[in-house]
């Protein structure tokens, strides 16, 4: 099946630089930036700068390269901002919401980085 990306998403928005953000990194294919509505002291959103609908989309159709920069970028952020536990941090969520299931609003794949605060179980 071919995934249908429709250009005129937020983040798509985002990208093109129609509508700001609070930016947090950016590199080669990857951008970084803090979630509108924050649900922990740490929530920035990462997104491909490819045209990916969600994970499985990404996870399929991206270059190598697009792939090792996208987690590498999480990575990095993680460590910045103090999350990772094999350092000082306390751990961290993350999350990528995936289509209606997954109740997913922004059809641009986006990886929410939680942290700051213990998140509570999820999976029961
Ligand atoms: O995973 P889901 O699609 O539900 O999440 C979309 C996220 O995008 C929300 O957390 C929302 O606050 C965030 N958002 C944002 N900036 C916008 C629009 C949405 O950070 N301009």
């Amino acid at each position: 099946m071919a995934y249908a990306y429709d250009t005129n998403n937020i983040f798509a928005r985002i990208l093109r630089g129609e509508i700001p953000c609070n930016k947090v990194t950016e590199t080669t294919h990857t951008l970084a930036f803090h979630d509108i509505a924050p649900q922990a002291p740490v929530h920035v959103l990462v997104i491909p700068k490819g045209a990916y609908v969600n994970a499985d989309h990404f996870a399929l159709e991206a270059s190598e390269a697009e792939i090792v920069d996208f987690t590498r970028t999480i990575g990095q952020i993680c460590k910045e901002m103090d999350l990772c536990p094999g350092d000082s941090g306390q751990g961290y969520r993350l999350i990528a919401n995936t289509g209606e299931a997954g109740v997913q609003e922004v059809p641009h794949l986006h990886v929410h980085i939680l942290g700051g605060r213990v998140l509570g179980r999820m999976l029961q």
